[in-house]
């Protein structure tokens, strides 16, 4: 589908807006196409190219990546911890006119959709100002591609939309490194029915094929591509998920999934190279999501739910065990009973009405 260009006279001053934007939400490093994910290495002619390198050697260039609080991680029931006075998540400003236009760029890791700073996220400890979105995904072959996982389990994919603590910085850039600087709404992308709401990013994806490559969106309601319930979340303090790795954002990742068709993940997972449109050599843009990451803290959610079905299903087990118990003592005690009865009666042998004559007379 072509992309939906701008109107030029209408829109300049809203593309030169939009530019800035562009900028102030980078954040990868000045050289930031100087790492990669392992697919990328792989595929490269390592002698050809002294070559982006895999995950594992983000570290060696970037300290951060090897350090504390590194996201993503498993949330798994022993590290999550209830708290009630976590507030559904309410955003301002997502509702964006289709009289202004995204930016969407191809930047080798990823598909990113620049924002507006007028987009709020509330309910955090400080406001929280809109820079970018962006997705991970996977491949082809299977369906795990976020991120974050759920007692181990992956999802398709995730989509993250990344906020700067404007309370306390100018933009992106000088909140990227900063403990409190970052607020990422992390939602995780399941396999379901057609989503028009995704469709609106995934219909420009064959106009930013090739690293570098951008193309305009009108704009939507963003708050489309979030999960109907924003009240049920997973809250930790992480990192950036790729270099630099700043352990400097306020994750909220949200419980409930949303769903995009087969065919819409097939077009996410195919559409897009990490190299650009004269690479001799292109480079399939899949398998863009970094490995969960050990974490030793609590991780904060804002339901209980799981917990009371779980404490329930172990009553319920408990009950089962324990009347399977009674049941199997009350037939042995019974089954004792007559045992014991039985040795007590004497039986006579049966003599014949003959021999019973016979032996009278
Ligand atoms: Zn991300």
């Amino acid at each position: 589908m072509p992309a939906q260009r701008s109107s030029p006279a209408a829109t300049a001053a809203v593309v030169l807006t939009l530019f800035s934007w562009a900028r102030l939400s980078e954040q990868a490093p000045a050289n930031g196409s100087t790492w990669s994910y392992l697919e990328c290495k792989v595929s490269l002619p390592s002698l050809a190219f002294p070559g982006p390198e895999g995950e594992k050697m983000w570290p060696k260039r970037y300290p951060f990546c090897g350090g504390q609080f590194q996201s993503p991680i498993d949330f798994h029931e022993d590290i999550l911890q209830y708290d009630s006075s976590l507030l559904p998540i309410e955003v301002e400003g997502y509702n964006v006119s289709s009289l202004e236009q995204f930016i969407l760029i191809n930047n080798g890791h990823s598909v990113k959709m620049s924002l507006s700073p007028t987009m709020h996220v509330r309910n955090l400890r400080n406001k929280f100002s809109a820079a970018q979105l962006h997705l991970h995904w996977g491949n082809q072959n299977k369906l795990e591609g976020s991120e974050h996982t759920v007692g181990g389990k992956h999802f398709a994919a995730e989509l993250h939309i990344v906020h700067y603590n404007s309370d306390l910085y100018l933009d992106m850039d000088s909140a990227a490194d900063k403990s409190d600087g970052l607020a990422v709404l992390g939602i995780l992308i399941q396999v379901g029915r057609f989503n028009p709401s995704y469709e609106k990013l995934f219909n420009h994806l064959q106009n930013v094929k090739y690293k570098d490559q951008e193309t305009y969106i009108s704009g939507f309601n963003i708050q489309e591509l979030l999960p109907d319930r924003l009240d049920e979340y997973y809250r930790y303090e992480g990192s950036l998920t790729t270099p630099p790795c700043y352990p400097s954002v306020l994750w909220t990742v949200f419980r409930n999934p949303v769903y995009i068709s087969r065919e819409q993940l097939m077009a996410l997972q195919t559409a897009l190279y990490c190299t650009q449109l004269d690479d001799p050599a292109p480079i399939e843009m899949v398998d863009n999501f970094r490995k969960v990451q050990e974490f030793e803290r609590m991780v904060f959610v804002s339901f209980q739910q799981g917990f009371v079905e779980s404490i329930v299903l172990a009553s319920s087990l408990v009950a089962v065990v324990v009347l399977v118990l009674t049941f199997w003592l009350i037939r042995r005690t019974t089954r004792s009973r007559r045992t014991k009865e039985d040795k007590g009666i004497i039986y006579k042998p049966a003599i014949s009405k003959e021999e019973e004559n016979t032996s009278t007379a």
